[in-house]
């Protein structure tokens, strides 16, 4: 059947063509991605694109641009430079960092050097005042007080000032620290104010955004989720059909449960139960989905044909081979036999896509500008997937962070409890159990990770914690039981902190807790008489131990 992509009244498409966005060109900085982060949580809306992007090409109209930092000097021969007609759209512009020396070197090229010594780190930044005609140029530092603590991170600077621009902050050491146009709404700030370590600098980018570009600050997940929900009814039609694998965790059940409020039973949600999943997983997320949040959802159990193909396997990447293909194989099999059924239905017509989780850090990944020599990574390719059916993906939380993603799900009536759930890897326990998988070691990983995350939520720290488990280990050490000399299972607690995953340390619980922990899976979970607690901050450490 035909996609209806043409709704009539209703304004539909990605959010960039629905709510005012300021558009943050990447230059290869690690901290691009916070400055789109800090205007969303100003309730901007906000998106990255490479550096590279052509102006002809965008099919929306941004409200304002920045222009990232970057590794690169502008003066170098292999430098890259944003399309030059970015400056010809008229639009505001703010440059930081690499940005600030670009829009000089744009006007001007011969403006940019390399300083006598680089500048790193914390600097007070003096704000200067103008008045009468030039008092405009000043918008972007107002309230923000007469000294500003900034960040700065860069070996280049300005010999002088491009023609028209005044300088509106200066350091000791960089005299254009802040700079303006006259004419034009350029401005330029050899700080980053996206990092935590310049604590006004959120208060600068509402400036920008909000005072010089004139954005509405309505992205909130309210919002998001009628114009979303519309622009999926849009997108699969009156009868188009949509399936998708679900898994209990946070981003598969909010994106269930927008196609649910969307298209109703014409989404098809596949829970596979690979034989690895926690204690009771299944029938709780069953019933999470179907009685609580209404989604149409099939569980297909294929706990033996899962099991039986891990027997004997020890190797860790051959363990997550064979989970994730034989994943492929059951979702693929149940799926054509909903999609058979489906023909049936006077109501709807053909599944004709699949459903994805992709969330907003996914794509800046498979896009940030990396420099000419880097090849680029693509997420999520689900090329292969569904061989023979032809689907369409469908990516209703692409334009989302996780934050966004947890407020999202709050705002769609998801628990607080299963919104805040800690990540789970597709591999299960399986990579949970070092060595070889088999029945009594998964009894033995199950029950003591249920008392652990018992235990840590009964402590309130559950919500501290990033992601908590119990591991079971592949040797087995000598205790004492009862007077009987025991040779058991050792259990290894593992539990981290951190903000995005790449980086983490462990969780430094108290003495007593350890203590509490340790004697209850001791105690309770027959075979184990050991409990080790893992020291090793990520890196070295993986968070996951195979
Ligand atoms: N590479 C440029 C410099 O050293 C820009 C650095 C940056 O954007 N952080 O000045």
């Amino acid at each position: 059947m035909a996609v209806n992509g043409d709704s009539g009244a209703i304004p539909v498409g990605e959010p960039h063509k629905t709510f005012d966005t300021i558009l943050v060109l990447d230059f290869g900085s690690q901290y691009s991605h916070l400055i789109t982060r800090r205007l969303r949580e100003l309730n901007v809306y906000s998106e990255m694109l490479p550096c590279t992007q052509k102006i002809a090409d965008l099919t929306w109209n941004p409200k304002g641009i920045i222009l990232s930092g970057g590794p690169y000097s502008v003066y170098s021969d292999d430098a890259p430079h944003a399309d030059p007609a970015v400056f010809d759209l008229g639009v505001p512009i703010l440059g930081i960092c690499y940005g600030l020396q670009e829009i000089a070197w744009n006007l001007d090229n011969k403006n940019v050097v390399a300083g006598e010594k680089r500048e790193y780190g914390h600097a007070e930044v003096t704000v200067q005042k103008h008045a009468g005609k030039k008092a405009h140029i000043d918008r972007l530092f107002q309230n923000l007080g007469e000294n500003l603590e900034v960040w700065m991170s860069h070996g280049d600077k300005l010999s002088q000032l491009p023609a028209g621009f005044e300088p509106v902050a200066s350091t000791p050491n960089a005299p254009y620290a802040g700079i303006a146009s006259i004419e034009r709404p350029l401005f330029g700030i050899q700080f980053h104010p996206e990092v935590t370590h310049t604590p006004k600098g959120k208060q600068l980018l509402s400036n920008f955004a909000v005072e010089i570009c004139g954005a509405r600050q309505d992205w909130t997940m309210e919002k998001f989720v009628d114009k979303e929900i519309e622009r999926i009814r849009a997108m699969v039609g009156p009868k188009g059909q949509v399936i998708g694998a679900v898994s209990g965790g946070v981003d598969s059940t909010v994106a269930a449960k927008l196609m649910q409020n969307a298209i109703g039973d014409r989404f098809h949600a596949v829970l596979v139960d690979n034989g690895v999943l926690r204690m009771d997983e299944a029938k709780i997320v069953k019933k999470t989905l179907t009685e609580h949040l209404g989604i149409n959802l099939t569980v297909v159990d294929a706990t033996d044909l899962f099991l039986g193909r891990l027997k004997g396997v020890s190797e860790p990447e051959k363990k997550r081979k064979i989970i994730g293909n034989t994943f492929i194989e059951i979702f693929q099999d149940k799926a054509k036999q909903i999609a058979e059924a489906a023909k049936d239905s006077p109501k709807a017509g053909d599944i004709e896509w699949l459903l994805q989780g992709t969330l907003y850090p996914d794509v800046i990944e498979s896009i940030s500008f990396k420099g000419p020599s880097a090849t680029i990574k693509t997420h999520h390719n689900v090329g292969g997937l569904l061989e023979g059916m032809h689907l369409k993906l469908i990516e209703p939380l692409r334009e989302l962070f996780k934050d966004e993603v947890r407020a999202l799900g709050t705002n769609l009536g998801i628990s607080e409890e299963l919104v805040w759930r800690h990540p789970f890897p597709g591999p299960g326990l399986a990579i949970r159990i070092l060595g070889e998988v088999n029945e009594e070691q998964l009894r033995i990983g199950r029950e003591a990770d249920k008392i652990f995350i018992d235990e840590i939520v009964a402590a309130g720290l559950y919500r501290k914690i990033s992601q908590a488990y119990a591991a079971v280990l592949k040797d087995r050490a000598v205790g004492v039981m009862g007077d009987k000399r025991v040779y058991g299972q050792i259990i290894a607690l593992r539990a981290v902190e951190t903000t995005d995953f790449m980086t983490a340390d462990w969780f430094p619980f108290d003495g007593e807790f350890l203590k509490r922990v340790s004697r209850r899976i001791v105690n309770e979970v027959d075979g184990v008489c050991r409990v080790l607690y893992d020291v090793t901050s990520k890196p070295p450490g993986t968070i996951e131990m195979e």
